[in-house]
């Protein structure tokens, strides 16, 4: 974040940064006289570079803004040391040391935390066994850099001897090298403790410690080679107890190691103390690098199962909610089919019933268990020919069928005749294939014979109870069609009381009514063929439809109709041509073509009664489309 000059905040972050240099830099001195006065063998050989451990760690931890620390630190830290050196060194050549030291003390964390940010990019390495080997080599190599370097300077100003150049070179780098190694992971671990998942097992590590304190009494006091045990201890921690526990006890080890050896005590004391260093370096080193290696093998496994369990326990949790979603959806099922008035079930592809309510169990006339299991022919033998083919196309083609009307009898109801509203649609399995079928039926017999009985009525006139005239124009289109297509004659009567308004004057409206009811049923009594057609045309007149009837048919037909009327002997005083009901009739007789019009048949068979009319009544005339009119 960026403050503005002089920010209080801005001012906070650089008193912070200036007081943990200055911490850094008297912990610096503080280390570096540890490292020399209570660790080092006989001749100032540091075995390891404390302070090296410690740059180290801080510059992973916490960048190079450590640098100015390090540096303050490493100027008064081998001051001290630099100025009780024989022959002392001139001022230009103290200077030199001073600041080459220093310097180097800065690169060598450099080169380490830039080679571990370069090539391993984990957010913590010692979890990593890939981690672990480039933060070995990296913590191997700097010192490689820096001892060239540092002891190059101090061959120059003539504290060290070129031919002692090997041997010091070789202190300096596994003194520092080791320093990395023994005690930077350890640092870190600790530094991030708080952030990992911290395993307690106190008892268990109390035992260790007192294990391990008695094997170091062994080894060290009492000069036992027992060195080798720490191995086994080691292995146990990291398996057991994690890796800040084992960075602490190999810390732990190399610290006794040290002090122990540097005081003359247990087996890593030699005849001279580069001997002495030499197998304790050697020691320790296999130590710290089994412990690191190992650590980081464990962790993985340990990460890798973590993971696995984490997955598995996701798993488990989508099984769970999935499972609970599915009995919520299936509880939600079973209540819409227990709750829905209409009938609903769903076959497999078997057509098995696998699910059915009440209202279709019923409807089908058996119990709901009855249904589970057995297959539509079985619980619906006579309908099964007119349903089938609609179960078997939505299991083909994945589309439903909706409001078929289908009508049959149910084995529970048997000679009745009974209509349903049925919906046949598709159920998708995983691989959207059609494997199940949705029906949902709704009973509409009792609509279906109303509508029947409408639609009747709708057909009928209502005082003769012969078809109206609406029916007859729809029957007359379709017959005309028909006669088109097999080329056959149709034959249409028109019939007309004659004087029925003297009538109805004479006798009253209600005679004149039953009258007409008289002649209609006349008029039906002489049709037979059911393709043949009286209906009432309007007031007192009929017109009957004679399908494939010639010329001949026709006229007998007409003249029947005449003799009943005659032989209904209706009396009508007030009749200019008889003393009781007559009618006149107009005849026409065609076979339709598509040039012609079914109008030009009804107007000429107009015509012709009109004409009936006309020359006296109680008659019957023929015309031909074509106008050619015959007197009966
Ligand atoms: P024509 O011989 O020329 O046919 O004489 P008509 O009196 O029959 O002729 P018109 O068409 O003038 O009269 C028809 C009569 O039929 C008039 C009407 O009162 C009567 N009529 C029509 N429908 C009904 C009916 O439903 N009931 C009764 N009672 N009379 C009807
Ligand atoms: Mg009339
Ligand atoms: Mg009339």
């Amino acid at each position: 974040m960026e403050f503005p000059k002089g920010h209080w905040l801005l001012d906070q972050k650089i008193n912070k940064l200036i007081f943990l240099n200055l911490g850094i830099a008297i912990a610096y001195i503080v280390i570096v006289n540890i490292s020399l006065k209570f660790i080092s063998l006989p001749g100032n050989i540091a075995s390891v570079w404390l302070p090296a451990a410690m740059t180290l760690t801080l510059v992973i931890s916490q960048g190079i803004s450590v640098f100015p620390g390090i540096f303050l630190g490493s100027i008064f830290g081998i001051s001290t040391a630099l100025l009780e050196l024989t022959p002392p060194l001139s001022i230009f050549n103290f200077i030199f040391l001073n600041v080459i030291c220093a310097g180097l003390n800065c690169l060598q964390p450099f080169i380490t935390h830039y080679l571990i940010q370069r090539f391993a990019k984990y957010q913590n390495i010692f979890n990593h066994v890939n981690g672990v080997f480039i933060f070995i080599i990296a913590a191997i190599f700097s010192p490689a850099v820096s001892a060239t370097i540092g002891i190059g300077a101090h061959c120059l100003t003539g504290v060290i001897n070129w031919n002692n150049y090997g041997i010091s070179w070789i202190t300096w780098w596994s003194a520092s090298a080791l320093g990395h190694l023994i005690f930077t992971p350890f640092l870190l671990l600790f530094n991030s403790f708080r952030k990992q998942k911290f395993q307690y097992r106190g008892i268990e590590k109390l035992f260790l410690i007192t294990i391990f304190i008695f094997i170091v009494w062994l080894a060290f006091i009492k000069n036992y080679d027992l060195e080798y045990i720490f191995l086994p201890l080691l292995i146990w921690s990291v398996f057991r107890l994690g890796n800040l526990f084992s960075s602490l006890l190999v810390s732990l080890v190399a610290i006794v190691a040290i002090v122990a050896t540097a005081n003359g005590y247990g087996n890593f004391v030699k005849n001279t103390p580069h001997e002495s260093l030499v197998i304790l370096q050697s020691f320790i080193g296999v130590f710290s690098i089994t412990s690191l290696i190992l650590s980081a093998v464990v962790d993985e496994k340990r990460v890798a199962q973590s993971s696995l369990e984490k997955t598995l326990n996701t798993l488990e949790l989508q099984v769970r909610e999935r499972t609970a979603a599915l009995q919520q959806s299936e509880a939600q099922l079973d209540g819409f089919f227990s709750s829905a008035s209409i009938g609903m079930s769903i076959v497999d592809e078997q057509l098995r019933y696998m699910r059915i309510n009440e209202v279709l169990a019923e409807i089908n006339g058996t119990s709901v268990a009855d249904h589970l299991g057995k297959t539509v022919q079985e619980i619906l033998p006579n309908l099964y020919p007119a349903i089938e083919p609609f179960y078997k196309q939505v299991l083909l083609t994945g589309k439903p069928f909706l409001n078929q009307e289908i009508t049959g009898e149910v084995p529970s109801q048997p000679g009745i005749k009974l209509t349903w509203l049925v919906s046949f649609f598709p159920i998708f399995n995983m691989d959207n294939i059609p494997c199940r079928v949705g029906v949902v039926v709704i009973d509409i017999s009792d609509r279906k014979k109303i509508e029947i009985q409408l639609q009747k009525q709708a057909r009928i006139d209502g005082l003769t109870q012969i078809a109206n005239r609406r029916y007859f124009n729809e029957i007359f289109l379709i017959e005309w069609q028909r006669c088109i297509r097999n080329q056959q004659p149709l034959a249409l009567i028109l019939c007309d009381v004659d004087y029925f308004k003297p009538y109805n004057d004479t006798y009253g409206h209600p005679m004149g009514d039953e009258c007409l009811i008289q002649i209609a049923k006349a008029l039906s009594g002489n049709i037979q063929r059911s393709t043949d057609l009286v209906a009432r045309y309007g007031g007192e007149e009929f017109v009957v439809l004679l399908t494939n009837t010639d010329r001949e048919g026709a006229l007998h037909i007409a003249n029947m109709i005449r003799d009943q009327i005659h032989k209904l002997n209706i009396a009508h005083k007030n009749s200019l041509v008889s003393n009781h009901i007559t009618a006149s009739i107009g005849v026409c007789v065609s076979i339709p073509t598509i040039y012609h019009q079914p109008d030009q048949l009804l107007s000429t068979a107009d015509q012709a009664l009109y004409q009936a009319k006309q020359e006296g009544r109680d008659r019957i005339i023929i015309k031909m489309m074509d106008n050619e009119s015959v007197l009966i």
